[in-house]
């Protein structure tokens, strides 16, 4: 290993990339910049506003522990920090005496606060402090309508966006000169950061359901091209039929870019003569979504708390402390929802149709806030993405982009029915319903009591009665509404 990367005084100088929601080497600009200048060392933060939780927290240990191998055997070090950034990147790079400073552009308030802060700092200095774009198939700023402003309907932008050239990743290429370690006071190690300890164990049952890093990102998305694209568009829908990506917790760590995803599927359409096929197009949809929710993030002020419609303003929220219990346990005695908010709570992760479905009665038949769902979303997920997440419940909800209108209010019923015909989804998180007849797993209050003794199902006792009337919620939901559709 050298270090030959001097300045005019002999004394090495060396380049840093602070790595956030990017922990990958393929189509990384700012770790690519860096590298490109020479000896490069990486520096990822806790900082103290991180909103991260145990389920994200958990991925994150096993993400950042995987790229520091990764990055080691490239010559490039890995170093973990914890505080402010604003102050302790000064410090390193000072310490480090380093000539430049990358990072990949981030769109929360507060990640745009710090990261302008920083930038400010290092605007007339012989420090180079520059930002790069890498998390995004296009800045948010970047995608316009006919009037200059920026979407507010998913399907125009959809359309716009696929007459633009999306930008090629970038390959990775190692620096020139290796760097073998790092001294400094100001660093800890991975198992400081303490994002897993012996005191958590819920994490514990996620393990057997992730490959977590760069490497398994991308095996993932190579198969899934290869045996789920074509069907994905027909399949997507139903809970059981394991016909989607599962990429979304390594988009939101940033293992996997999206402009990778586009590419590869670009490549993988041409070589197989499929460039039109539905599933192609479908799947290029949703990580469009993506985008779309990015757009909403970077626009609307806390749009985490705040709905974007301001005619929700005022709305007539009830939050029943028990009902959103029993949601949270995944204990409404209505067996999708149930059997989604278990799913959520072993695996980190929840169906999409699911969430909807949940979202819907949250927010609809059980009339309590979004924010409080979107809360605990946030808590339980490991894809918890704030742009995702909060772009979707206000979707859910009503009050969000191109939302789903008051009146649709999903029945979970008629849902399960649809998409979970023969109840395997069901089946496979909600145990005690297992040898329900199917004509009764998505209304087991429907069942008489001889097929319910047969099932070994005793309502209200080994499962639970429905929390609601899901009818009778559905008229309080309406009416509820109507206060929007009167707001001037
Ligand atoms: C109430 C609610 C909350 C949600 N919260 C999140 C969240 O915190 N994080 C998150 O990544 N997704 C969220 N979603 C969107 C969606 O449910 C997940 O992205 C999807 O289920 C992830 O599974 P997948 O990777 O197999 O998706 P695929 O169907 O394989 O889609 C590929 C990728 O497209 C993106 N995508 C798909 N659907 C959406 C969407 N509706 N909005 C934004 N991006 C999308 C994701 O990055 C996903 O990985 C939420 C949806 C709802 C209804």
């Amino acid at each position: 290993m050298q270090n030959m990367n001097c300045n005019f005084k002999g004394v090495y100088v060396t380049n840093i990339v602070w790595l956030r929601d990017d922990l990958r080497l393929q189509d990384n600009p700012a770790l690519q910049s860096a590298c490109d200048r020479g000896e490069t060392i990486a520096i990822y933060i806790k900082e103290p506003n991180d909103t991260k939780t145990e389920a994200r927290d958990w991925w994150l240990h096993h993400s950042l522990n995987k790229l520091q191998t990764a990055l080691k055997n490239v010559g490039v070090p890995l170093v973990f920090a914890e505080g402010n950034a604003c102050n302790i990147l000064p410090q390193f790079i000072e310490e480090q005496n380093a000539s430049a400073i990358f990072w990949n552009r981030r769109y929360t308030e507060k990640g745009i606060k710090t990261d302008g802060e920083i930038k400010t700092k290092y605007k007339d200095s012989k420090v180079l402090c520059q930002s790069c774009m890498g998390n995004l198939l296009f800045e948010p700023w970047e995608i316009k309508n006919k009037q200059g402003g920026f979407f507010k309907v998913f399907t125009p932008m959809f359309k716009e966006l696929l007459t633009l050239k999306t930008p090629k990743p970038v390959p990775f290429t190692q620096p020139k000169e290796m760097r073998e370690r790092v001294q400094s006071t100001l660093t800890c190690t991975l198992e400081e950061l303490n994002l897993i300890n012996s005191n958590k164990i819920w994490h514990k049952s996620f393990e057997p359901h992730w490959e977590i890093g760069e490497a398994a990102a991308e095996i993932k998305l190579q198969k899934f091209l290869e045996e789920k694209i074509t069907h994905y568009k027909k399949g997507r829908d139903f809970m059981s039929d394991n016909s989607t990506s599962t990429l979304s917790p390594h988009l939101h760590f940033g293992e996997i870019s999206p402009r990778t995803i586009f590419d590869e599927i670009e490549a993988f359409a041409l070589s197989n003569n499929l460039e039109n096929h539905e599933g192609i197009q479908c799947f290029k949809s949703e990580i469009v979504w993506r985008e779309f929710s990015y757009q909403q993030l970077f626009h609307y002020e806390q749009i985490e708390q705040k709905p974007i419609n301001e005619k929700f303003k005022g709305f007539p929220w009830e939050l029943d402390a028990e009902k959103f219990t029993a949601w949270k346990k995944g204990l409404t005695g209505i067996p999708i929802v149930d059997a989604g908010m278990r799913e959520l709570w072993q695996t980190g992760i929840m169906h999409n149709r699911v969430r909807m479905i949940v979202a819907s009665l949250l927010t609809k038949n059980l009339l309590i806030p979004w924010q409080e769902g979107a809360k605990w979303f946030m808590d339980t997920l490991v894809d918890a993405d704030e742009a995702a997440n909060s772009a979707n419940w206000q979707w859910v909800a009503g009050c969000g982009l191109d939302a789903s209108p008051y009146f649709r209010i999903f029945n979970p019923v008629t849902q399960g029915e649809k998409f979970d015909t023969d109840g395997t989804y069901v089946k496979k998180w909600v145990p005690e319903l297992q040898d329900l007849d199917k004509k009764y797993i998505h209304q087991p209050w429907e069942a008489s009591e001889f097929d319910l003794k047969l099932a070994g199902v005793e309502l209200g006792k080994n499962y639970p009665k429905p929390i609601i009337n899901l009818k009778a919620s559905r008229e309080r939901a309406l009416e509820a509404y109507a206060f929007v559709k009167n707001q001037a």
